[in-house]
């Protein structure tokens, strides 16, 4: 059994991926403490591998996108082979404080204070720009984008990635849009 927030059918807000209909599968709790962080980590049902794959399968997006909470703390490769029998792309949004098994289609990372990343293989490094220090981020792999904190210093973040133009820019357009 796995604890679940939420299983819910959007679209993809942020990154590479941004406008894809996807499933999106939240996970309950983290191992991390951040200041900012918005996410209930309390709620969930927990749930076994039938139940999550029959209710992403009720939907016809091409993308499960695995979310939390850190979702790499409920999931193992039985999971990820269970999913793949859906047919569907599988992405994750990970911490990357830990491993994660075989088969995921694209891994997002979002690095977090006191949070080391340990993993080899990111597709894309999504950050979100506080002025903190960004030589952190060097020396990890994915294409990296940038975005501004709640929407409120958007400037400030296009002037960064014209700096440094190795950074995208990645909005939260379902907010924008205000689609979940
Ligand atoms: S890593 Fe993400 S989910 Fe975990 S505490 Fe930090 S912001 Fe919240």
């Amino acid at each position: 059994m796995r604890k679940i927030n939420e299983i819910f059918y959007s679209l993809q807000g942020e990154g590479a991926q941004t406008g894809t209909p996807a499933v999106f599968v939240r996970f309950s709790g983290c191992n991390l403490k951040c200041d900012f962080c918005d996410t209930d980590h309390e709620g969930g049902e927990l749930m076994s591998d039938e139940a999550i794959a029959n209710e992403i399968a009720q939907y016809p997006a091409p993308l499960i996108v695995i979310t939390g909470g850190e979702p790499s703390l409920w999931i193992d490769q039985s999971f990820i082979d269970r999913l793949k029998m859906l047919g569907k792309k599988i992405a994750i949004e990970t911490n990357g404080t830990n491993l994660l098994p075989e088969g995921i289609d694209w891994i997002t990372c979002s690095p977090k204070p006191g949070g080391k990343v340990v993993l080899q293989h990111i597709d894309e490094l999504k950050v979100v720009y506080t002025a903190q220090d960004m030589s952190v981020y060097d020396n990890l792999p994915g294409a990296k984008y940038l975005q501004p904190c709640s929407g409120k210093n958007l400037d400030e973040v296009v002037e960064y990635i014209k700096q440094h133009p190795k950074w995208k820019l990645s909005l939260q357009t379902h907010k924008i849009l205000k689609i979940r």
